[in-house]
């Protein structure tokens, strides 16, 4: 599709306004002849993006249409069913996945899109409410999903399992599959401050920490070339096709604000208090283990349904190391022992996941080689 931005004008101009006025992010325009890119639109699409995790350029390009057209939607909107060869996609289907899950049926792990698993738990759903079983969820399925109450509480089934599996996994490093996604990439650079790119930096400690996580027996897997940028859809469909215990996605953060610093972390949830238990654990993990070991300052974690955390089938976090637009974190994130020791907090951080929080070593003083020296005496004792 044609790129769209300030200045534009036409029929696609107004589809993107009026999401934009059904969102709320921007205010009804009464006069008519509204058609027009202006400033106004550009803020409400900067403030969509921001919300959807998006790059934030205000300029609505394929990934930033896709996200507009599917937000649209609101359960009970259209019928939604199962089509093979052009899945629906919409926060509708993702209203629809939480709600069955809520239900305790099985529909995966929610991601928007109707697939066979969501068609199948939907099916399961109407045969234990004596609804006709078509998989289509129409007027009738929809009233009988609204009035029932949740069956299940404090964990969805397939949070459940995601930690079942982490506790079958045991606690050694070897063998489990990580997929390391540097941001970014190619021509686009992401954050760029006095000529240091977020692109370079990200690849940079994807390295770094592809190096260690391979000496400990890890299989790890990045998710791009030095000089790609794949969409994030695509790096999600790697890990899933690869079949990754975990994914983790690195980026560093600026803002306008010179003032603002630190590290956060981001794992799949949702507002309505879907969340990926393990992804939460890992990003806990994360935070305290970068904070203790530098000092930067803790921006926390955070529940986000951004693409890359919505379409990857494994527990997946996004960590932002720092402000290249802050003076102090921009000098750090130059050092290369400041990328070593970050790169360090994270493969330890990893380890605590499968430790399962059973280890007696304070949080930061875990070391690279208390953990092979773990590793390599478990390998020996197995
Ligand atoms: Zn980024």
């Amino acid at each position: 599709m044609q790129l769209l931005h300030r200045g534009d004008a036409g029929p696609a101009v107004s589809e993107i306004r009026s999401i934009l006025v059904t969102l709320g992010l921007l205010p009804p325009n009464g006069h008519a002849g509204s058609t027009t890119y202006d400033a106004s639109v550009e803020h409400a699409v900067r403030a969509f993006q921001q919300q959807r995790g998006l790059i934030t350029d205000g300029v609505v390009g394929p990934a930033t249409y896709r996200a507009l057209t599917d937000a649209k939607w609101r359960l009970g909107d259209r019928s939604l069913a199962y089509f093979v060869s052009r899945p629906v996609s919409g926060d509708d289907v993702f209203a629809l996945q939480e709600r069955l899950l809520e239900l305790g049926y099985d529909a995966g792990r929610p991601d928007g899109i109707f697939g066979k698993q969501t068609e199948h738990a939907l099916r399961s759903f109407q045969r234990e409410y004596a609804l006709n079983a078509d998989g289509i969820c129409g007027p009738a399925t929809l009233r009988s999903l609204k009035q029932l109450a949740p069956k299940v509480r404090g964990g969805r089934p397939v949070y459940l399992r995601e930690q079942e599996k982490v506790r079958r996994a045991g606690p050694r490093l070897r063998g489990k599959r990580i997929v390391i996604d540097p941001g970014h990439g190619g021509n686009d650079r992401g954050a760029v401050v006095n000529g240091v790119a977020e692109a370079d930096l990200a690849w940079d400690f994807a390295r770094r920490l592809e190096g260690r996580m391979v000496a400990t027996g890890m299989e790890a897997l990045i998710s791009r070339g030095p000089g790609s940028c794949p969409p994030d859809a695509d790096r999600a469909i790697f890990a899933n096709e690869a079949g990754a215990d975990l994914f983790l996605s690195l980026h560093v953060d600026s803002n306008r604000s010179p003032e603002a610093q630190g590290v956060a972390t981001f794992h799949f949830g949702t507002g309505n208090g879907t969340t990926s238990n393990v992804g939460e654990a890992l990003a806990g993990f994360l935070q305290r283990e970068i904070v203790a070991r530098t000092g930067m300052l803790d921006c926390r974690t955070h529940p986000k349904s951004w693409e890359v955390l919505r379409w990857t089938k494994m527990p997946a976090v996004r960590l932002e190391v720092g402000y290249l637009s802050n003076p102090r974190d921009h000098a750090r994130l130059l050092d290369p022992a400041f990328r070593d020791t970050v790169a360090e907090a994270v493969l330890v951080a990893v380890k605590r996941l499968y430790l399962l929080g059973k280890d007696d070593q304070p949080t930061g003083t875990f070391t690279f080689d208390d953990l092979l020296r773990y590793e390599l005496t478990r390998a020996e004792g197995a």
